[in-house]
């Protein structure tokens, strides 16, 4: 049984044993259920926070359109056996203008940190809140945002936090467009050119375990799936810390960015050396339509 949480104390309280935590912004889809479900394999207390937060939206507009349900949320984490739904109104997020930011430096140098200024200083300091507040044992990430998934583990590192940070892959619709509370706005001549995102993300991955690990090489592969798409940047990137590298020579991600008709599209796959090997972990799809829909 599901309950909506409102503070930090009664979160925290509730908690019994391991407590997983899935940070969200609501308006959950097949991703969101899949670290719902991670969590539920390894805590015994799932904690799901649901919070819209402005301080890591560096525009107006994107913030007051993004999609909000919560009714719809509460139906989804009672199927994914969550325990608690933590749902704080803003004046318990910030109960006084913050004036402290967590800044992870050049982590959020390149990728989508110059083009959202702000934006990985919202999302750090929002984590940080969430692992003092709830003092979770374990926290579950998509890789979808591999960025953010970098910035939170150097986050955790730096300031000691006792929480272990869990990636898991990113879920695609059955096309292969990687799922966001985003692609409900992507009209009916948006979903051709936003395929070949993901269409040229494999590509590359196919090229990189047949043995073609320039960067060059990839995000030419990339760029030729999608000509005719505006790309803002593709890169490959260090997991640990996004810098750009040249060459696939680490755990590593190629990541894109793309604006496709009025929506702002962010996709990549990850390269994780196993065995000596460079795998790429292209996500997983779904077989039927994303519940988004419905
Ligand atoms: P959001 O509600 O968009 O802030 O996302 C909450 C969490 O869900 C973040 O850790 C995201 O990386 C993750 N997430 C978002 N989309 C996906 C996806 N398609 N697959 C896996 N995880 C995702």
């Amino acid at each position: 049984m599901t309950e909506i949480t409102r503070t930090f104390a009664e979160t925290r309280q509730r908690g019994r044993g391991r407590v997983g935590l899935v940070p969200t912004m609501g308006f959950f889809h097949e991703g969101h259920s899949a670290l719902m479900a991670a969590a539920r394999a390894a805590s015994e207390t799932v904690v799901v926070s649901h919070f819209v937060n402005p301080l890591q939206f560096n525009d107006r507009a994107d913030l007051e359109r993004y999609p909000r349900d919560l009714d719809r949320d509460l139906e989804i984490a009672r199927e994914q056996g969550v325990d608690l739904l933590f749902v704080p109104r803003t004046e318990e997020m910030y109960p006084v203008e913050p004036l402290t930011r967590v800044e992870v430096a050049r982590v959020a140098d390149h990728l989508e940190g110059p083009r959202r200024p702000g934006h990985f200083a919202g999302v750090a300091t929002v984590v940080a809140k969430l692992f003092a507040g709830l003092q979770p044992d374990f926290a579950f990430f998509g890789r979808k945002d591999a960025q953010q998934l970098a910035v939170v583990r150097r986050l955790v590192l730096d300031l000691s936090f006792p929480v272990t940070v869990i990636g898991r892959p990113t879920l695609r619709e059955a096309d292969g467009l990687a799922l966001s509370s985003r692609n409900v706005y992507l009209g009916p001549d948006d979903r051709p050119p936003s395929l070949l995102l993901s269409k040229g993300l494999f590509a590359a991955a196919d090229l990189a375990e047949a043995g073609h690990f320039e960067a060059d090489e990839l995000i030419e592969a990339v760029r030729r799936v999608g000509s005719g798409i505006d790309f803002e940047y593709v890169t490959l990137a260090s997991q640990d810390t996004a810098q750009p590298i040249d060459r696939i020579d680490r755990p590593s991600f190629l990541a894109l960015a793309a604006r496709i008709g009025s929506v702002r599209l962010i996709d990549n796959v990850a390269f994780d050396l196993v065995a000596g090997n460079v795998v790429g972990d292209r996500g997983i799809r779904l077989s039927a339509p994303s519940r988004l829909y419905s």
